[in-house]
């Protein structure tokens, strides 16, 4: 078995894809994808020697070394130019992932979609897609064991083209998500109300300090909490 949020990023992978997991850990969505005929080939790539290793053991206990290549490195520098036609990045910062796409960008020839699943920074990732021609096609966010993920996939084409509501400004659209917004779904709903209640903290703090700087922060958290509340209006509204 696999996790519900492992499985969602597998159902974006097209049938008989060539897909590089980049940070595969224990190759797990690497392995399910291969054990349920979802990709024809895959490359698990990894940083670090101890979750290589166990990579390395995962396709090996699983016999499907034929159509798996376990690979040590940096990112993309594990991926030859035209080898797949997916890239997996999950469970890391969108800031690392955001980075990884950046220092790896001439390996994605031939690349047609992304799947991404940022633990935090979604707005990074949704960046470096407007910069780089990508075109976001799909968002969900989902809940496991109390946790909410979001998972982001794009496409070569109009990077612009999620974006065309005008009931919030790009950038607004860029921290929420163009197709979260639009579809509202309660998981959303839940998100925004843990950043509010985060805030919220950093502001109880914020009052009981004298520090002189102090003053000027409270009045940023003020006004990111009148815009999450913002945010949350509209999403009731809707439910
Ligand atoms: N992708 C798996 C998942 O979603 O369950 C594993 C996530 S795990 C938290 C992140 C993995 O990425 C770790 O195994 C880490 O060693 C690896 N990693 C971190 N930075 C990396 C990089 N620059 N290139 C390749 N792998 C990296």
């Amino acid at each position: 078995t696999i996790s519900k949020r492992l499985e969602t990023i597998a159902r974006y992978c097209p049938k008989g894809a060539r897909v590089a997991d980049i940070g595969s850990d224990h190759a797990l969505l690497a392995s399910y994808l291969l054990v349920e005929d979802i990709a024809s080939f895959v490359i698990a790539g990894e940083l670090n020697e101890g979750p290589y290793q166990a990579a390395l053991k995962q396709i090996h206990t699983l016999q499907i070394r034929d159509r798996a290549s376990v690979r040590k490195g940096d990112g993309l520098a594990v991926i030859n130019p035209g080898e797949v036609e997916v890239v997996c990045i999950a469970g890391m910062g969108g800031q690392l992932i955001a980075s990884i796409l950046e220092n790896g960008k001439e390996k994605l020839t031939g690349v047609k979609r992304l799947i991404l699943q940022p633990n935090v920074g979604e707005e990074l990732v949704r960046h470096w897609f407007l910069e780089n021609e990508w075109q976001l096609v799909s968002e969900t966010i989902l809940e496991e064991d109390g946790i909410l993920y979001e998972i982001l996939v794009a496409e070569r084409g109009d990077a612009n083209a999620p974006y065309a509501q005008t009931d919030r400004t790009l950038e607004e659209l860029v921290r929420i998500g163009p197709f979260l917004w639009q579809e509202k779904p309660p998981q959303l709903h839940t998100k925004w109300q843990h950043e509010r209640e985060k805030w919220t903290k950093v502001r109880t703090q914020l009052e009981r300090s004298d520090k002189p700087e102090a003053k000027e922060r409270l009045k940023q958290i003020e006004s990111e909490i009148e815009w999450i509340d913002g945010v949350l209006a509209c999403l009731h509204m809707d439910k």
